[in-house]
């Protein structure tokens, strides 16, 4: 299996040299070039299997230049049961008829990104032995709060690896801050940035494709890559949860082989959903994916409309995760949805970066309508879902999951079309507490600090409180740093000491 660009399709790498290179030279990201695809057969028979054995069957057809021996070292280095809450690590939950929820937050950071940011670290140190000999991989990531935990995470006295974390300074919640500035680890390092996480972002990827920080870089024996959801190693492991639902779904009686079903992703980056459209792609019965954003539902319009433009208001909400204007990985929908058209891709690239907008053919947005729908939430609205799943069916939602669900509750009613369905949830509704404590009590929760908002909403709700959330009262914080987005790359460089 190769992989080629979204901007240069005459591009060839190895899966090693796509996670340790992170994205390709002119710009681009990397995309495989034929899926490898699964029988219903095969579907099937990964039925009785534990989670680390199906990720270990879908990702050998991914990772070809891996051994048997390394793959087994990385699923079952990531995948372990002293760093997921729950032996199922991605459990399904039936919450009434055919709405089921995926839980992808049992991991050590309590939100999904952990499904991959636990293996991306392995990934990334055997595919550096393949091919970047000896180099130490700095790993510099933009956060909107989920990733630059779970990165951190992930990497920490990682041999052989740095990691740099930048968020916005007043774009994460106060658990998220915390769990980034109490961080441990020897080559760890945390900023935070005066600016949203579009501004980290776009200084990210620019310091990444700069010639003259990568020949520093190169000159201590270093080289960038990145933990981003651009990096092929961060979606490779999220296509296996979409293959582990359908199993759980199957097993739970509540669908029969072959049986279609219908997934609802609460969406930012564009990630998590990309990689269930590989799944259908691969030959998972997936009928329709739906998009659901917060109130920055740039997707949504682009969705519905063809024309994606992020020069709108930018709204910090309460789920922050999502609060994004700049998805990057619709660039690897646009490439496969346009029969690989590289050169429309880096046209339409081009177009976003210089006026921040760009229009795509009719005929391009019918075939993506094909596969996904689209929908959006207001503030309140994920409030009172939020409170209403509580009441019901006493099951406690965060912000974004809570999103995702309006949007699918919105989509039944307007199409009728009620098949069963996989609600992705991803975050553990600790991460977002005082938001969920007010939802849940009717705006009438007190004024409490973090700490004892979670015991209030331990208290009112009786959902156990994730142990790592915990366990973060008793840190220190051992990173303050602010800067300005003009000042990253110096600040990449003090980091770095070079
Ligand atoms: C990152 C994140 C999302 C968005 O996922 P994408 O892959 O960026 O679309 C949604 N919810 C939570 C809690 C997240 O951390």
């Amino acid at each position: 299996m190769l992989y080629t660009s979204t901007r240069d399709k005459s591009i060839r790498v190895t899966a090693s040299q796509a996670i340790a290179q992170g994205i390709s030279e002119e710009g681009g990201l990397f995309v495989p070039v034929e899926l490898p695809q699964f029988s219903i057969d095969k579907i099937s028979s990964m039925v009785s299997m534990s989670y680390i054995d199906r990720a270990k069957t879908v990702l050998k057809e991914f990772l070809t230049d891996f051994t048997d021996e390394e793959l087994d070292y990385c699923v079952e280095g990531a995948y372990s049961a002293e760093k997921f809450s729950s032996p199922k690590i991605a459990p399904t939950v039936n919450i009434s008829g055919n709405k089921n929820i995926l839980e992808l937050w049992h991991g050590p950071t309590c939100a999904f990104k952990d499904m991959a940011l636990q293996l991306l670290p392995y990934l990334m140190t055997v595919s550096a032995k393949k091919t970047a000999d000896g180099k130490t991989i700095v790993i510099l990531v933009a956060t909107s709060g989920d990733t630059g935990k779970a990165a951190l995470e992930g990497f920490k006295n990682v041999e052989h690896t740095k990691i740099l974390v930048f968020y916005p300074v007043d774009g994460v919640s106060p658990m998220q801050k915390l769990q980034m500035t109490t961080q441990e680890g020897e080559n760890v390092a945390v900023c935070a940035i005066n600016g949203n996480f579009d501004d980290a972002q776009s200084a990210v990827k620019s310091i990444f494709t700069n010639a003259e920080i990568k020949s520093q870089l190169a000159e201590k024996n270093m080289m960038f890559s990145s933990a981003n959801s651009i990096n092929w190693g961060r979606l490779v492991p999220q296509i296996v949860y979409y293959f582990s639902t359908y199993c759980d779904m199957l097993d739970m009686g509540k669908i029969k082989a072959g049986e279609e079903i219908n997934v609802v992703v609460p969406t930012g980056n564009f990630g998590n959903i990309l990689a269930g459209y590989y799944a259908k792609q691969m030959g998972l019965p997936i009928k329709t994916l739906i998009c659901a954003s917060n109130s920055n539902n740039v997707l949504t319009d682009f969705l519905k409309t063809g024309t994606y433009d992020k020069n709108r208001d930018f709204y910090t909400t309460t789920s922050p995760s999502m609060d994004i204007l700049i998805s990057s990985n619709l660039e690897r929908l646009l490439y496969h949805m346009s029969g690989e058209n590289d050169t429309l891709v880096a046209d339409l690239m081009s177009k976003l970066s210089t006026g921040g907008k760009y229009t795509v053919s009719s005929e391009l947005l019918e075939k993506i309508q094909k596969t996904f729908d689209a929908g959006y939430t207001s503030e309140e609205s994920v409030d009172s879902t939020i409170k209403a799943h509580f009441d019901n069916y006493k099951y406690l939602c965060d912000t974004h999951t809570a999103v995702a669900v309006k949007v699918y509750d919105d989509y039944v009613k307007s199409t009728g079309d009620d098949i069963p369905t996989v609600i992705d949830s991803t975050a553990s509704p600790y991460k977002f507490s005082a938001s969920v404590l007010s939802a849940v009590m009717d705006g009438k929760s007190p004024e409490l600090d973090e700490f004892e908002m979670v015991d209030e909403l331990n208290n009112v709700t009786g959902v156990d409180v994730p142990k790592p959330l915990a366990s973060l009262k008793d840190k220190e914080i051992r990173f303050s740093d602010v800067c300005n987005k003009e000042d990253m790359s110096r600040m990449v460089f003090k980091l770095l000491d070079l």
